[in-house]
């Protein structure tokens, strides 16, 4: 079947749930941005943000804010104005919209009341995390955000313990080493990777036990930067890509620059990643064949 939108543009009155980047503006699809150039009206976090990506488009649309503190009430503007026939785009500031973003209440309503509501997919920081991480992807879950307060973090932790898959959270810079903390504590030393600033210039995945991740972390001048953390599930993950940094030379870099000997740096990260040093080296080598 044809979907009618590729034979008469957009449809009117319908919403359209609007996947864009989570740093790399590349990452936008074609669809994407015809959507939104084509769409009445689009509904978003913050307008500067969405300007933003409209300018890189060359694209001026109109905008209307939707956000945490403003979705019950502008839920009922938005549905009106679908009723009426305009189309409505959602987006978020990135990724995608209703995953840890606002927008649940919007579909759950505009389906209640008979509107069409279809989704662009795009990018998503836990699947992107998931699928360069390394960790097992035949069965994940995904928990959103950590709760930000530590018994509540632990007793959710204990809950997960048994679950048979990778565990997926997003965390911010400033509460990530208290959650790793808590992850060793209750899940001890299965295979953790944070992957950070995804897509982005920084883009690196930092692969160890939750304890050592933040011990690497902790030795930063400063925690910064997106983080979705990805935990293995219980039992043994055999492969050894689990273990391996994806960017160990930038780990050697962090360490030299401390001011550790060349040899103290390669202990230091071969002991971080629970590796021998002939797997590092042999690692080293490999990348640097590939630069
Ligand atoms: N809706 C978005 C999505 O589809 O991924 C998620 C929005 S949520 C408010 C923002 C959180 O997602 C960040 O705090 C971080 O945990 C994670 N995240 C977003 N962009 C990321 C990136 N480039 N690298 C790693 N994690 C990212």
């Amino acid at each position: 079947m044809i979907w009618r939108e590729t034979l008469a543009g957009i449809v009117s009155g319908t919403l359209y749930i609007v996947a864009t980047p989570i740093g790399n503006l590349e990452d936008l699809s074609p669809r994407a941005a015809r959507i939104l150039a084509e769409v009445g009206l689009i509904a978003c976090e913050d307008t500067r943000q969405t300007r933003k990506l409209l300018e890189h488009l060359g694209l001026r649309r109109p905008l209307v804010s939707f956000h945490e503190h403003n979705e019950k009430e502008r839920c009922e503007h938005l549905l009106e104005r679908l009723e009426e026939g305009v189309s409505v785009a959602l987006v978020s500031d990135a990724g995608t919209p209703t995953i840890s973003d606002p927008g649940y209440r919007l579909v759950r309503q505009a389906i209640a009341r008979g509107v069409a509501v279809t989704a662009i997919p795009g990018p998503n920081a836990a699947v992107t995390a998931l699928c360069a991480s390394g960790l097992p992807t035949d069965a994940f879950y995904f928990g959103g955000f950590f709760p930000a307060k530590r018994n509540q973090r632990v007793q959710q932790l204990k809950e997960l313990k048994d679950l048979p898959a990778t565990l997926i959270f997003y965390e911010s810079p400033h509460r990530i080493l208290a959650s790793l903390e808590d992850v060793a504590q209750v899940l001890g030393e299965r295979p953790v990777v944070v992957a950070r600033e995804l897509t982005k210039v920084h883009e690196e995945f930092l692969r160890g036990s939750a304890a050592s991740i933040r011990q690497m972390l902790e030795q930063r001048p400063a925690v910064r930067g997106e983080m979705t953390v990805l935990i293995a599930k219980a039992g043994p993950v055999a492969e050894p890509a689990a273990r391996i940094p994806s960017d160990p030379s930038a780990a050697l870099e962090r360490y030299l620059a401390q001011g550790m000997s060349r040899m103290q740096a390669l202990k230091a990260v071969a002991k971080d990643h629970g590796l021998s040093k002939r797997e590092l080296y042999r690692f080293l080598e490999k990348t640097s064949r590939r630069q």
